[in-house]
């Protein structure tokens, strides 16, 4: 079966831009098409060669489950529960906040294999902002500009190792 990665991270760390940014023109095919909507979740990539199935997700939050939130934080999960492989997504320009602590652990806890991406790296203070990670317990950090294209061919690569 082809192998599900799943991007997960806080609302607003670039989740749905490194989606795009790894699915390539291939979400311009959906687009287009009436009906079907712009806000795509799940799309077939091949990353380096491999072949995946990328699923972008809500993000995560702490809330009630009967809240918009609530529902969010319960559809990442299940999201999560299906991965092969887990994007943990996080802002570098803000630094770890601590909701993404929070959620690291909780990753870590499902025992799933996770990749921490340090996105919006670019620039002068990106390459510290994303050893900051190390902290999480989650191995090596990958530093990308999910936004200006950098990193994301090395971030392929190391998706394609992982699975
Ligand atoms: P999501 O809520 O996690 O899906 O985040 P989005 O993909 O919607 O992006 C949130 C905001 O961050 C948008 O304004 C993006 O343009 C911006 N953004 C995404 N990637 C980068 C990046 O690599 N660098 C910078 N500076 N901004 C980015
Ligand atoms: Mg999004």
């Amino acid at each position: 079966m082809i192998p599900r990665v799943v991007i997960t991270g806080r609302p607003n760390v670039g989740k749905s831009t490194l989606f795009n940014r790894l699915v390539g023109s291939r979400l311009a095919l959906v687009a287009d098409t009436p009906g079907v909507t712009r806000d795509r979740k799940e799309a077939e990539a091949t990353l380096a060669g491999t072949k995946v199935l990328l699923v972008d997700t809500a993000g995560l939050e702490e809330a009630a489950p009967d809240t918009l939130p609530g529902r969010m934080r319960a559809s990442t999960s299940r999201a999560v529960d299906e991965a092969d492989l887990v994007l943990f997504v996080f802002d570098a320009r803000a630094g770890l906040l601590p909701e993404d602590k929070h959620f690291a652990s909780w990753l870590r806890r499902t025992g799933k294999k996770v990749l921490v991406v340090a996105n919006k790296a670019e620039g002068r203070g990106g390459a510290a902002a994303t050893m900051e990670a190390y902290e999480l317990g989650l191995g090596e950090p990958v530093g990308i500009s999910a936004e200006h294209n950098e990193g994301v061919y090395d971030l392929m690569r190391d998706i394609a190792d992982l699975l």
